[in-house]
């Protein structure tokens, strides 16, 4: 995909423009996750429905005021994502709510031209060019028009649009500016799990990886793991970053935001890093081979290393690790543990304790809780989200296998949980239903690491 990006940008665009980057953004960023927390934002889908209702579309500021409202539901506790897509019907309004896409409403496709030049106009880019896909930041004008109302300057949003069939197509991504957790004892691991993250997280050297799908909560974590690091007053530790893009400022981090093709891609900056005399280095996700080796090395040279990687079980991370050429040394002397993740919907306090064995859906656990819905939950039955992580520290053995079948059994034998039994644990435990467990791991506990 980004092979096919790369062409487009070259046939499309102006080689300034940063197609690559704004690709990768738009595909790897993780979302952030919310637990039972107040609302911030009460606005539901149907007071929504009801407000754009009520504007007159004959207005000269009809595109204005949608998109004001638009942003508002950016604010909505829980959203990571608004998406606003051409159909034949009109353009679409649709959000991400605790990683669920849903339909909000339909605006007129004949003004669908004039909200997304709106959204141009705030984000800084270019109205007239439609056939090109362009990136900003709306950020700028959330500061602005917090005391307005609309936005207030909790929560940074990126505009991305996109020429489609049926016209522009628009993704605001919202990103909390002031973490809810900055702490990773408020992220919802179990209790195993978090601590292994607190005593790794205060390790000298090692490489760290969270793994899992993109909208797992990868970033969430490193940033929590990051603020548990410098909210440690002693010893002070010199801790850099190197991220695509920077989600959220950190103080006490040395925040460095790569630009592929550019100055500083993620192998040279790290290279660039390292003469900054780093003790901790999160390095945002390792892509590729020349990015793993040196963050490999720089644990053998006395670093923790935190990052990312895109891989589906943590036994899949250590074969694809090896795919993409990390010696085997590499990984035996310098990988501390993989966690590997997904989020998963918690249930809001109106849930049901589930008496029908049907509704279990045919996991294997004594008791379970399952959705309703109420006000407090705009009647979805779910509010915020947890992991479902598996941890693995491999042993030598582990390392030494070339599949992902043998990788899980060896990991088994060691007493690992895996996805299965930790997502059977959060069920019984009634923080999540089994429909929700069905909904993002599978119908088959066999293939729940993907
Ligand atoms: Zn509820």
């Amino acid at each position: 995909m980004r092979k096919i990006g790369s062409r487009l940008a070259k046939s499309m665009l102006s080689p300034a423009f940063e197609y690559r980057a704004w690709l990768t953004r738009f595909t790897t960023l993780s979302r952030f996750m919310s637990t039972n927390t107040p609302t911030t934002a009460r606005l539901t889908p149907e007071a929504f429905r009801a407000e754009l209702a009520a504007l007159d579309v004959r207005e000269d500021n009809y595109a204005t005021r949608v998109v004001d409202l638009v942003l508002a539901l950016g604010r909505v506790d829980g959203v990571s994502d608004l998406h606003l897509l051409p159909t034949h019907a009109g353009l679409e309004v649709r959000w991400r709510l605790d990683g669920v896409l849903a339909s909000l409403a339909s605006l007129p496709a004949e003004l669908a031209g004039n909200v997304i030049a709106r959204l141009k106009v705030l984000a800084g880019l270019l109205t007239y060019r439609t056939d090109v896909p362009q990136e900003g930041r709306l950020h700028g004008y959330a500061s602005a028009a917090a005391a307005a109302g609309p936005i207030a300057s909790d929560v940074d949003m990126r505009l991305a649009t996109c020429p489609t069939v049926l016209g522009e197509k628009a993704l605001i991504r919202v990103f909390p500016l002031m973490s809810r957790h900055t702490r990773l004892d408020g992220l919802g691991y179990p209790a195993d799990i978090a601590a292994w993250l607190e005593r790794t997280v205060h390790s000298s050297a090692g490489v760290a990886l969270i793994c899992g799908p993109a909208g797992s909560g990868k970033t969430t974590t490193l940033y929590a793991a990051l603020g548990e690091i410098t909210a440690s007053a002693t010893p002070l530790r010199s801790v850099v970053s190197l991220e695509d893009p920077v989600e959220r400022p950190i103080d006490g981090v040395a925040q460095t935001e790569i630009d592929e093709g550019g100055a500083i891609d993620m192998a040279s900056g790290l290279k660039y890093l390292l003469r900054q005399d780093p003790e901790v280095i999160m390095v945002g996700e390792i892509r590729d081979r020349d990015c793993a080796r040196l963050a490999f090395q720089a644990a053998l040279t006395g670093h923790l290393v935190l990052s990312s990687f895109h891989a589906g079980s943590a036994a899949e991370a250590i074969v694809r690790l090896g795919d993409i050429g990390v010696d085997g040394y590499l990984l035996r002397s310098g990988l501390v543990g993989i966690v590997c993740q997904r989020l998963v919907r918690r249930l809001c306090e109106c849930a049901e304790t589930v008496t029908d064995g049907g509704d279990l859906l045919g996991l294997d656990v004594s008791t379970a809780r399952q959705a309703t819905g109420c006000g407090a939950c705009r009647g979805t039955g779910y509010r915020g989200r947890l992991p479902i992580a598996e941890l693995l520290v491999a042993d030598v053995a582990m390392l030494a296998e070339r599949e992902t079948a043998a990788i899980r059994r060896l990991a088994g034998q060691r007493g690992m949980a895996d996805h299965a039994a930790r997502a059977r644990q959060a069920v019984e435990a009634g923080l999540t239903s089994p429909a929700e467990v069905r909904r993002v791991f599978g119908f088959d506990d066999r293939q729940s690491d993907g």
